[in-house]
């Protein structure tokens, strides 16, 4: 058994597909049944799947951080100022 890289050239999804070296490629995204053609296979794959899970979790923690920050810009505090120099 090999395991084949697939790439959806209708909608880019990417997909590995283990078969005997012998079988015929796949030809349909399982996604969107569009034309798939077989990327060739290399060690590449281990890091390029390792790297989007580094940036799936910056983009968690960045994300993270955006909310706070954005909290922290609206403290209760300051709206209080404002309203006690409108009453003044
Ligand atoms: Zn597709």
């Amino acid at each position: 058994m090999v395991t084949y890289r697939y790439s959806c050239e209708k909608c880019g999804y990417e997909f590995d597909f283990e078969q005997r070296i012998t079988a015929p490629p796949k030809k349909r995204c399982p996604k969107c049944r569009g034309n798939v053609y077989r990327v060739i296979h290399a060690v590449g794959h281990i890091l390029k799947g390792s790297g989007f899970y580094t940036t799936d979790n910056r983009n968690k923690d960045f994300r993270k951080r955006e909310k706070e920050e954005s909290a922290g810009a609206m403290t209760p505090a300051d709206s209080n100022s404002t309203k006690h120099k409108d009453k003044k």
